[in-house]
């Protein structure tokens, strides 16, 4: 059932009479109608925020523009800090209280947008490379972006009763697994920022627009990987025997890899290695020096993570020497952490999602193998993201693809949910007592 046809029954039950408002039984404020009174300027905002993506670590105008916003909220303080191109906002409640944080991140991807849009993105940017190319916000996070602001507005309504503070987080550079790690390095939650829990959401296109997924324990994968060049000694393609053959070396050391995966890591630790770039070679019957191997490495947790890098580093090495071949430069490297749902945190808030939504499109989904930067905060203190839906019945859809188009109406129920997710957290903080800001 969609929700706002939830809410209509809420209603027509209410005017026949108590007792039939779940969503409104307690002091909570009646979030859904305020969402729908901020939906228009919220949607303007993401259109805004569409047209004009900017690349990782390039936020300005973005960062600009949110700080506007945010500073014409009322109730809404800026933070300063050395956050890059990154935004930072206090929202204080009318009570004391604890602190929940509320992340978003800002950057767009290089894709050329192809969606047909009216407020589609024609922007472009000069990639480190030299090369030219559009930019599109492909992965959602100018609804992530709107849904956020969208929520600030929200809790400000009802800022006299919020027990505590609304700490929002505008990380940039999520896309290259750089932000978040930037913004705790500065300081993020040092002193009174450090926050009972931290959340976030990621738009999903094969959850219907109307549902939210939710994920315990791990989240996100480990995302490592490496770069390898095998060095041989070329020649000519006829006379393979006074060549070390690089070509065939590594096609070995791919298949190789893909062996460790399934016969030296237990089956129930989840891992991947894929090999996505392999590069070697001129000619048909010329014999290379060498052939580089590009790979990611994924993982769900750290034992598995450092099991791979020593198998892979054995495999490389021993092929290689099996090969005569001199033992190839591995340049391996760790990058984003797997993220953790915390199990309690996310009960918690599973219970809000079925109260707003109702059981059906309260949804759990399996652990991906993706990767995601708001991992580093759930190092620091309990974190959820979950997924809001926007898919569409009618068309299958991809995150990173130029016809990424999702159903917009999702930032009004991601606002609504958003502030009844901190609202709940911080009634909770208040009614466990004291002062501990976190737990
Ligand atoms: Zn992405
Ligand atoms: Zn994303």
């Amino acid at each position: 059932m969609e929700p706002r046809s939830i809410a209509r029954v809420f209603l027509i039950a209410g005017l026949l009479g108590p007792p039939f408002s779940p969503a409104l039984a307690d002091d909570t404020p009646d979030f859904g109608a305020l969402a729908s009174r901020f939906e228009h300027d919220t949607l303007e905002l993401l259109r805004y925020l569409h047209e004009r993506p900017e690349l990782s670590g390039r936020e300005h105008e973005t960062r600009r523009h949110l700080t506007r916003t945010l500073t014409a909220i009322p109730g809404v303080k800026l933070v300063e800090g050395d956050w890059g191109t990154g935004v930072v906002a206090w929202l204080e409640g009318g009570r004391p209280g604890a602190a929940v944080a509320w992340r978003t991140d800002l950057d767009g991807l290089p894709i050329t947008e192809t969606t047909g849009l009216p407020y589609a993105s024609t922007a472009r940017d000069t990639l480190s490379n030299g090369r030219s190319t559009g930019v599109m916000h492909a992965c959602g996070h100018d609804m992530h972006m709107a849904v956020a602001v969208g929520m600030m507005r929200l809790l400000s309504e009802v800022r006299e009763e919020l027990p505590g503070r609304v700490l929002f987080i505008g990380q940039p550079a999520e896309e290259v697994g750089a932000g978040a790690e930037q913004l705790l390095q500065a300081g993020l939650f040092e002193g009174d920022r450090r926050p009972r829990c931290a959340l976030a959401i990621h738009v999903h296109p094969t959850i219907p627009f109307g549902q939210v997924g939710s994920c315990p324990g791990p989240s996100t994968a480990n995302v490592d990987g490496f770069l390898l060049r095998v060095v041989g000694e070329g020649g000519h393609g006829a006379r393979p025997h006074r060549t070390i053959d690089p070509v065939t070396l590594a096609a070995r050391i791919v298949l190789a890899l893909q062996s460790i995966v399934t016969r030296e890591i237990d089956v129930n630790r989840h891992c991947v290695i894929s090999v996505g770039r392999i590069e070697g070679g001129t000619k048909s019957n010329v014999i290379p020096d060498e052939v580089l191997i590009e790979a990611t490495v994924r993982s769900h947790d750290e034992e598995t993570r450092q099991a791979l890098k020593q198998k892979i580093e054995r495999t490389v090495s021993g092929l290689a020497a099996a090969a005569g071949a001199p033992d190839p430069g591995l340049e391996y490297y760790f990058g984003t952490p797997a993220g953790h749902n915390d199990p309690r945190l996310v009960a918690e808030c599973r219970e809000v999602f079925r109260r707003v939504l109702g059981e059906d499109n309260e949804i759990l989904y399996d652990s991906p193998m993706g990767g995601e930067d708001f991992s580093r905060y759930g190092k620091e203190v309990p974190a959820f993201q979950f997924r809001l839906g926007v898919g569409r019945p009618d068309r299958e859809m991809s995150l990173h693809r130029g016809d990424f188009d999702p159903d917009p109406r999702a930032v009004r129920l991601g606002m609504h949910l958003a502030a009844e997710l901190v609202w709940d957290q911080l009634q909770r903080a208040a009614a466990e007592g004291g002062d501990d800001l976190t737990r």
